[in-house]
C-alpha cells in the first residue's frame, strides 16, 4: 500500500502517519519527492485497512501497488533515483563509465589500467577481488589483498571503486573498502546475501541473473531495498539464450523496460553481455542510445595474459577511442558524458 500525502504536508503530520503505521506493527518506507511525500507500507494489508489513514491530516489517499515489486516501482517514486558515490552521481543526466580489469591480478597491472581508464574519462574503477569462477581450479581472486590494492588505486586516481561480494561472511569486509558493492549474476537470487547487503548503507550494483526474467531481477532489488538500502542500481549483463555466437545475449530491451517500470539507475555491461571485445564497441553505443545511465567495461593492458575474461577485455587504446565515440551519441540523446 502507498499512502500519498498532500503536497506541502508538514513534517509533524508526516511523522504522525509514520508513528501510526509503526504502532500497528508495519514497516513504513518514506519517499520524499519534489512534489509530495509517499509512504510505502509493507505488511498485512488487512491491518492497514483497520487504520483510519484517510482521515488523518496530510493524507490525500491510500492506494495499493499492483506490481509485486513495490519500493523498486515507479508507482512508489516517479523521479529517477540518483545515487551519490563520492563526488559522482549515478542516474542523473551525466552517464557513468565503470572500467577496469575483470580481476585484480597484481599491483602493477591494476595501477597501470586504473591510470589509463582515468585518462580516457572513466568515472569509476572496477576490479574483482572475490571471483565467481566456473572452475574451482581457476584463479579465485586475491581476496582482501585485492581490496587493499583497489583502495590504493582509488587514492592514486581519485576514482571511486566497485568490486563484487559473493558471500554473506564477507559483506562487512568488502563494504569497508569499496564505494559500490557488486552482486554478480550468479548471486542475483542469493536471498541471504541480498538481505545482508540490504542492511548496509553502501550503494549496490545488482547484476541480472544468467537466466532471470526482469520481474525476478526487480524482485531481487526489492529484497535489498526492503531492508533499508535504497541505493540500488540495476546492471544488464546478458542472458542465456540459444545463441552461441556471443557469450550471452545482451538484452537491451531490458533497459527500456526497467526504465519504464522502475526509478532505479540502469547500467549495461557489454563485456559480459557479448564475451568478445569486438562486439563490446557497437553494443556500448547501442546501450547508450537505448537510454542506460552508464556502462561497465572490462579493460586490460594485456588481454592475452589476463587471468580471466581476456577475450572480452578492451585494450586501453581501444577503450579510449570508444570513449570518444560514445560522447557524441550521449549528446544526441541529451545526456552528458
Ligand atoms: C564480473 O563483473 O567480472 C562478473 C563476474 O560479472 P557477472 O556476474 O555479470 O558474470
Ligand atoms: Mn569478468
Amino acid at each position: 500500500m502507498i499512502i500519498v500525502l498532500k503536497p506541502g504536508t508538514p513534517d509533524n503530520e508526516i511523522n504522525h502517519v509514520i508513528e501510526k503505521v509503526e504502532k500497528a506493527g508495519l514497516t513504513p518506507h518514506v519517499s520524499k519527492g519534489i512534489e509530495r511525500t509517499l509512504i510505502m507500507v509493507i505488511g498485512d494489508d488487512r491491518i492497514l485497512a483497520e487504520l483510519p489513514l484517510e482521515t488523518m491530516p496530510g493524507v490525500e489517499k491510500v492506494m495499493s501497488v499492483l506490481q509485486p515489486f513495490k519500493l523498486v516501482s515507479k508507482e512508489f517514486q516517479k523521479e529517477p533515483t540518483i545515487i551519490k558515490v563520492r563526488d559522482i552521481e549515478i542516474g542523473g543526466n551525466k552517464l557513468v563509465v565503470m572500467a577496469g580489469p575483470c580481476t585484480v591480478e597484481d599491483r602493477e597491472m591494476l595501477f597501470d589500467v586504473a591510470k589509463k581508464v582515468k585518462e580516457a574519462g572513466a568515472t569509476i574503477l572496477r576490479g574483482g577481488a572475490f571471483k565467481p569462477r566456473t572452475s574451482p581450479y581457476a584463479f579465485q581472486g586475491m581476496g582482501e589483498d585485492g581490496l587493499k590494492l583497489l583502495s590504493e588505486a582509488r587514492d592514486l586516481t581519485g576514482l571511486p571503486i566497485i568490486t563484487e561480494v559473493m558471500d554473506t561472511r564477507t559483506v562487512d569486509l568488502v563494504a569497508r573498502y569499496t564505494d559500490i558493492i557488486q552482486v554478480g549474476a550468479r548471486n542475483m537470487q542469493n536471498f541471504e546475501l541480498l538481505k545482508e547487503i540490504g542492511e548496509c548503507k553502501v550503494p549496490v550494483l545488482l547484476k541480472r541473473g544468467l537466466s532471470s526474467t526482469i520481474k525476478e531481477w526487480l524482485m531481487s532489488a526489492e529484497y535489498i531495498m526492503s531492508r533499508g538500502n535504497y541505493k540500488v542500481m540495476l546492471c544488464e549483463r546478458g542472458i542465456r539464450t540459444f545463441e552461441d555466437a556471443t557469450r550471452n545475449t545482451l538484452d537491451l530491451s531490458a533497459v527500456a523496460v526497467c526504465k519504464h517500470l522502475s526509478h532505479l539507475p540502469v547500467i549495461v555491461d557489454p563485456s559480459h553481455g557479448t564475451g568478445k571485445w569486438r562486439w563490446v564497441i557497437p553494443m556500448s553505443k547501442a546501450a547508450i542510445a537505448a537510454g542506460c545511465d552508464g556502462l561497465m567495461l572490462e579493460v586490460h593492458h594485456n588481454p592475452e595474459e589476463a587471468l580471466s575474461d581476456g577475450d572480452q577485455s578492451l585494450l586501453p587504446d581501444k577503450f579510449k577511442k570508444l570513449m570518444s565515440e560514445l560522447r557524441p551519441i550521449a549528446k544526441v540523446i541529451g545526456r552528458a558524458m
